[in-house]
């Protein structure tokens, strides 16, 4: 079954918000298995959204609109679909009493803001004939029209209205019209570039039938998404169990996840929990960024001991040890500091692993001998450090975010090992 966006607000093709709407309901409408072919953006003009309505409606089974759906003026979406349906506008009651108590809960003791203004009531009107979805987090019902064959499902344009309405409402109706049970799993990569990790199954990507292999390029990581359709849940599961085998025989230990939940910092402090040690860190050009991706790890607290940042070499010498020749003679980013910081910020915090990182972020700074990009990883494992160079591409953002990613990596790889 072919899907197909249409993204109303001329906001968005001024470029005034990003359409993350878009970019969410593609993702779930391949995770649904359904095929999208066309995504169209267009502005709150009348005449324009029937155009691309009808267009859709050719070569689509199933068109989701998003925006257009409030009370003002320029919103016009279920006006437009209601006449390319050919169909009336009628008082939906229960919206009608919906947006009349949700009033009246919002604006509670403000005398000033409790009355609903007439241009409300617009969004008590349904199509005819057509499902009405409720809105727990905005006035604007969602709405579902079918006809031969085809459906058209309206939704709320805010995001934090138009995802629980898809969650709740939509998902279960696409799942119910596909006939099948899509099951996946996602296999996350860590330390091979994505072109290489595609070469590398380019024969299965191109054999693919059921299951599927979908590539997604992540910042310093990639991630394949294995997909069967299946009459049930425990076919699915077999289907795609084998594919998920051939990837761990071709990518080995650098997959560190096939869990759609886990992330790289998860998983680093799965295997601390496990083993049950301490991390500390000592951070140079990363300025707390790795410190902060271990923290989004929810229980880190049970291990996490310490976290310097560490950027001049004063700091270096004064929190972690690092000695003032070593500074002098090799220089703060340099294979000799990262082995101090990592050892050193192991003594400071008593941890029994250490991540310590020292680098050229840029613009500024780089050299023929150490260039920007050059960054020094120091990781310590119950008293052993290894340090690994790395010449990372990219502007500042980019080496800051892949030298957080490699020494994670790096740790995951040192403890995989115990
Ligand atoms: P409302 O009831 O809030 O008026 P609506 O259905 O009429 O909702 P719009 O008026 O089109 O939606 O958009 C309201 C807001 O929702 C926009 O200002 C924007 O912040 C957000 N929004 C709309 N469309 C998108 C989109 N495609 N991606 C991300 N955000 C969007």
């Amino acid at each position: 079954m072919v899907v197909e966006l249409i993204s109303v607000g001329t906001e968005l093709l001024l470029g005034n918000i990003v359409n993350t709407n878009a970019n969410y309901l593609s993702q779930k409408c391949a995770e649904l298995g359904y095929s999208l072919y066309y995504q169209i953006t267009v502005g709150d003009n009348d005449g324009r959204v029937c155009e691309v309505l009808k267009s859709a409606l050719e070569r689509s089974d199933i068109i989701i609109l998003t925006g257009g759906l409030g009370p003002t003026q320029d919103d016009m979406t279920k006006e437009a679909v209601a006449k390319v349906f050919g169909k009336d506008l009628v008082m939906d009651e229960p919206s009608r009493k919906r947006i009349e108590e949700y009033f009246q809960f919002r604006f509670k003791g403000n005398p000033l803001n409790n009355a609903v203004t007439q241009n409300n009531w617009k969004q008590a009107l349904k199509i005819d004939g057509c499902i009405v979805l409720d809105n727990d987090n905005g006035t604007a019902p969602g709405y579902i029209v079918e006809e031969n064959g085809k459906a058209a499902i309206l939704l709320p344009g805010p995001p934090s209205e138009m995802i629980p309405m898809f969650e709740t409402h939509i998902i279960p109706y696409l799942q119910k019209k596909q006939n099948k049970v899509f099951i996946s799993s996602m296999v996350k990569i860590c330390g091979i570039g994505e072109s290489k990790a595609e070469t590398d199954i380019l024969d299965l990507i191109e054999q693919q039938t059921n299951p599927t292999i979908a590539p997604y390029a992540k910042s310093g990581e990639v991630h394949f998404r294995v997909t069967a359709a299946a009459d049930h849940e425990e076919e699915g599961r077999n289907l795609i169990a084998p594919v998920v085998e051939e990837l761990y025989r071709r990518f080995g230990d650098n997959i560190y996840s096939t869990e759609e939940s886990e992330t790289l910092e998860s998983v680093v402090v799965k295997l601390l929990q496990e083993h049950n040690l301490t991390v500390a860190t000592a951070e140079s050009c990363t300025g707390g960024l790795l410190t902060g991706r271990l923290v989004n790890v929810p229980g880190v607290s049970g291990l996490l001991k310490e976290g310097f940042i560490t950027y001049s070499n004063e700091a270096k010498m004064k929190y972690l040890g690092v000695k003032e020749e070593t500074l002098k003679n090799y220089g703060a980013v340099s294979e000799q500091t990262a082995r101090e910081m990592a050892v050193g910020v192991a003594a400071a915090s008593g941890s029994n692993t250490a991540l310590a990182i020292t680098g050229i972020a840029g613009p500024e700074g780089g050299t023929p001998e150490k260039p920007v990009g050059l960054v020094y990883i120091g990781c310590l494992v119950n008293g052993e450090t290894t340090v690994r160079e790395y010449r990372l591409k990219g502007n500042r953002a980019k080496v800051r975010e892949l030298s957080v990613i490699f020494a994670l990596d790096l740790l995951r790889r040192r403890l995989l090992l115990l």
